[in-house]
């Protein structure tokens, strides 16, 4: 045979049930194997075909209650494997797919009637039958692979893995086993494919054993580690290792990366997608493990490796172990005594039950064991012999178990440099009712793990999934206004989701939105990317009623964004907030409102540690309010904000310098949609004055809308006009501000409407400013805002930009939106 073999890097493919399960899905197995690059020696292990392991165990079952019913099962599978050999088969080799298949079933016949007469069935036996589906299986893959044209070979691991007589699940014999597999290999050529059944191994002496249930992942480990394969993957039905078991939690996702014995903790507290053994043998040789969905190629899986990921997720994942029972050893007699755990394993040890957990009960009067529930029984009439004496004597007053209950577990190796996480998980649970029972943390801190009543593990283990960053942090989304803003916000958040969701782990669902007249509510989510759509199916718009809902709704991490200008949905915030609702706005309202409702708005985000951030409110997307806040925490002293704070009358001004008259410029503004609907609310300087005030509120100045001194660019006189008068009579200032723009030309200054806030006092205005100063120099819709403080003092901090428009407030709102959520518990 060819000796160049060696030089082949392996790689071993193991297709659980569900890959397996029909004639169709098995095509798909050999697809994805031949897309493997051909320098590469494959070597295939298969599952049972879905569900045929569990059908065996029905069948023992119901051989054990003689219904006589293990016959017309034992038929129904002959029947399921005939057909898909038909399907898959070359005709030429039907016949002989035909009696091999037919020996086993044979075999499981003869089995299966033993038990109905002897109504028995050893452990011995019950392997015996149980591995029937894996000696099936591999034989119907390894034919499908020949009529695909490749060269192909079933390979029964009972030649191949040897192990100790621990029926149920067995203990491998690594050397010898290396030696079998490795002999066995060198004789096949390397582009053959051999085809291996998972699951089964043998003693000795040649007696079928198992490894456990979803022993399979453990041979192609075994085979993996004999061959020193480069990399083992395992094909299930899911995208990978999951943060918690899908069928409880739905939204959890597939983890990138995961070490072994991450990955080993997950298995043996419960995550029954990979068997806990599985990752020894790739971890003793180094072996990569990856996670694939055979149903999902593309997905990237997760990747089992010694490296962990660089990551400040703690916690990776949440387990859990459903079916146990804790024992409980209780009595003041066992306070301090050495020797007492170790007598407490003993005992347990020789009836080989197995513990798995042990922990100190609420009371210390107690130890707690956890066991499984078939266990349970015999664990206490183990303790009960063993501690006899202490039972005469009353220093245990009782042994007991208590039925259904479950394991909970969080896992990750990095949570061993995180204290406070076991208190995290304690204080969620408790917040979400769940009772818990005992605790323990493993020793290496690799883990912390409650035990629940069975009723409550899914309310456990979703509260956890949750509570930890590991979870996609939850967020929920309210959106009022659907104005240029409003759409853009829309259009920004639906853009990026998919990167929240994988760098951020956050996930954005938006759960209502309303306008002015229409409003939508689903806790499901509405689709992002047509939100717009889901609202033409609405409700007219109710503020009371949605406000009602908003504080009805449990939804965890809340956010309205109130993405209008309107005072009746400010005055909702303070309501909203002691429901612990974040608010993220652009709306000037609430923050301008009397310093009555201020303090009450401050008091309510203190009291509920609820998240209200406005950054959008002074500059758009600008960094202001985040720059002032930063300069005050960190002890600066301000002395003077001043800055060109509107986008519009900016513009105004920098027109007016080249010349042309104010009437043609604000019609022209208007009617571009550069100014507000009513161009006097620009004019008036409102918008400037609100802007000061909320810098000024935010500094701690008690102040009042009247304590600004405001000037309009238009006499009061015109204030009242209809619009479309206003308009026309604009011509009529047109004098003035070429007269006053021409004065400052005159002294090499330019006019610009500065808003100003020093020693206490907030003004408004135009000013003549030098020619060189940075307001001069402002180009378009820009804004700049002037720092002057104890430490920027001779050298101010400046910020600068386009300070208007739907893209760049929206763009600061989603910010906004992000950091408000990280924020709320
Ligand atoms: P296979 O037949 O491919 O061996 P299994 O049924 O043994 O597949 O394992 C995959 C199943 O494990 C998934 O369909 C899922 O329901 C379940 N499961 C439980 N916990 C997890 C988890 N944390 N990650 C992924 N799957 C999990
Ligand atoms: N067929 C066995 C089981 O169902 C082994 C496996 O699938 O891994 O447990
Ligand atoms: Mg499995």
């Amino acid at each position: 045979m060819s000796t160049s073999r060696g030089h082949h890097p392996i790689q071993v493919f193991k297709f659980g049930g569900t890959s397996v399960a029909t004639a169709e899905r098995i095509r798909r197995v050999v697809e994805l194997v031949q897309a493997v690059e051909e320098a590469v020696r494959r070597v295939v292990v298969v599952s049972a075909l879905g569900g045929v392991t569990d059908e065996l165990i029905r069948a023992i079952d119901e051989a054990l209650a003689r219904t006589g019913a293990h016959r017309d099962m034992l038929e129904a599978l002959r029947q399921r494997h005939a057909a898909a050999a038909d399907a898959l088969a070359t005709p030429d080799e039907r016949e002989a797919l035909g009696t091999t298949l037919g020996e086993c079933w044979q075999d499981l016949g003869e089995l299966l009637d033993g038990v109905y007469l002897l109504r028995e069935c050893t452990r011995r036996t019950r392997d015996a039958i149980v591995g029937m589906g894996e000696r099936a299986s591999a034989p119907l893959v390894a034919a499908a692979f020949r009529a695909a044209g490749e060269q192909a070979l079933a390979l029964d691991a009972r030649t191949l893995i040897r192990t100790d007589a621990t029926f149920g699940a067995a203990n491998v014999l690594f050397d010898e086993t290396n030696r079998l597999i490795q002999e066995r290999f060198q004789e096949l050529p390397p582009d053959q494919i051999a085809v291996v059944t998972g699951f089964i191994a043998a003693t000795e002496g040649g007696v079928t054993t198992t490894l456990g249930r979803s022993g399979s992942d453990y041979t192609a480990t075994i085979l993996g580690g004999a061959l020193r394969a480069e990399r083992v993957i395992i094909w299930t039905d899911v995208d990978g290792v999951l943060s918690a078991d899908p069928r409880i939690v739905p939204e959890a996702f597939p983890i990138a990366r995961l070490s072994y014995s991450e990955a080993a903790e997950m298995a043996y507290f419960g995550a029954n997608v990979l068997h806990p053994r599985t990752m020894r043998p790739a971890e003793v040789h180094g072996i990569p493990l990856a996670i694939k969905n055979t149903l999902n190629p593309d997905a990237p899986g997760t990747l089992i490796s010694a490296e962990t990921e660089s990551t400040d997720l703690r916690v990776k994942a949440i387990s859990t172990i459903r079916d146990v029972a804790v024992v409980m050893l209780e009595g003041t007699g066992l306070l301090g005594v050495p020797g007492i755990a170790a007598r407490v394993f003993g005992a347990l040890a020789d009836r080989t039950i197995n513990v798995l957990m042990i922990s100190q009960a609420s009371s210390e009067h107690s130890i707690c064991l956890v066991v499984r529930t078939s266990d349970a029984d015999a664990a206490v009439e183990a303790l009960q012999t063993a501690f006899q004496a202490e039972v005469d004597r009353g220093d245990v007053s009782s042994v007991y178990a208590l039925p259904a209950c479950a394991i909970v577990s969080a896992v990750g190796d990095q949570m061993r440099h995180q204290p406070g996480l076991a208190g995290r998980m304690f204080s969620t649970l408790g917040r979400s009712g769940v009772n818990v029972l005992a605790i323990a943390q493993g020793a290496a801190e690799t883990n912390i793990s409650a035990v629940v009543h069975d009723d409550e593990v899914e309310q456990a283990v979703r509260a956890l999934h949750e509570a930890f960053p590991l979870a996609r942090l939850r967020v929920h989304v309210c959106l009022i206004g659907t104005g240029r803003v409003g759409k853009k916000l829309l259009d920004i958040m639906a853009a990026q989701a998919p990167e929240l969701l994988e760098n951020m782990h956050m996930n954005l669902r938006l759960v209502g939105l309303a306008n002015s007249t229409q409003m939508v509510w689903d806790e499901e989510g509405l689709p992002l990317n047509d939100a717009l759509t889901s609202l033409e199916g609405g409700e007219p718009t109710d503020l009371e009623g949605l406000v009602e809902t908003l504080a009805q709704s449990r939804l965890e991490r809340l956010i309205v964004v109130d993405a209008t200008a309107s005072s009746d949905v400010a005055l909702c915030y303070p309501t909203l907030m002691e429901h612990g609702i974040g608010i993220v706005t652009p709306n000037k309202r609430a923050n301008t409102l009397d310093m009555a409702f201020y303090e009450r708005l401050r008091r309510a985000v203190r009291r509920r540690h609820v998240s209200y951030r406005y950054e959008t409110t002074v500059g758009a997307g600008l960094p202001v309010m985040s720059t002032l806040r930063d300069l005050l925490r960190s002890g600066d002293r301000i002395q003077r904000i001043e800055g060109v704070f509107s986008g519009t009358l900016a513009y105004i001004f920098n027109c007016l310098d080249e010349g042309r008259s104010f009437s043609e410029i604000v019609h022209e503004a208007h009617a571009l949609g550069y100014t507000e609907p009513d161009p006097r609310d620009d004019l008036k300087g409102e918008d400037v004055a609100r802007k000061l005030l909320i810098l000024a509120r935010e500094m701690g100045l008690h102040v009042e809308r009247r304590d600004i001194a405001v000037e309009a660019l238009v006499p009061s006189s015109m204030m009242e006009d209809a619009i479309d008068l206003f308009l026309e009579n604009l011509k009529n200032v047109d004098a003035h501000w070429r007269e006053r723009v021409e004065a400052a030309a005159r002294q090499d200054k330019r006019l610009r409407y500065v808003g100003r806030i020093e020693d206490g006092q907030l003004s408004v205005g135009v000013r003549a400013v030098e020619a060189h100063s940075p307001f001069a120099r402002l180009r378009g819709t820009e804004n700049a805002i002037v720092f002057t403080t104890a430490r920027y003092h001779t050298m101010p901090m400046v910020v600068q930009g386009p300070g208007a428009g739907p893209d760049v407030t929206a763009a600061g709102l989603l910010a906004d939106l992000i950091q408000a959520a990280e924020r709320m518990p």
